[in-house]
């Protein structure tokens, strides 16, 4: 079956989805890494800024800032992941609703879509 994908643009698709993942693990060590410094038993404190009522303001923000920032890295390894494992299984670029190939741009676009963009169009008007 023709998956309208070239083996070349697979290629340079998951290189820049190796590449995206190494980011993102770099950027989750860092994160990990700064809870580490700033907090004595780690994950459960807030890094400390100060007492005034301002500075307790802010340490919380930064502190749920850090967990949305992992959680949005933990999802975007796992969608990257995904697109890797489906890259080596040959389903890479399939519809995983439909089963027909997703086209090429949106692809290029947003590497790690696992569907197409009708079935897509389709699930947020019955959400
Ligand atoms: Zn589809």
């Amino acid at each position: 079956m023709d998956q309208g994908l070239k083996q070349e643009t697979i290629k340079e698709i998951e290189k820049q989805l190796l590449s995206q993942k190494k980011q993102i693990l770099d950027d989750l060590s860092d994160l990990s890494h700064k809870d580490e410094h700033e907090s004595d038993d780690r994950g459960v404190s807030f890094p400390e800024y100060g007492d005034k009522p301002d500075e307790n303001a802010q340490e919380i923000s930064d502190y749920s800032t850090n967990v949305v920032t992992e959680k949005v890295l933990e999802k975007s390894l796992a969608d990257i992941d995904g697109a890797l494992n489906r890259i080596k299984a040959k389903t890479y670029g399939i519809c995983k609703y439909c089963g027909k190939p997703i086209a090429e741009r949106r692809l290029l676009a947003r590497p790690t879509a696992n569907s197409c963009i009708s079935c897509k169009t389709e699930l947020q008007e019955n959400e």
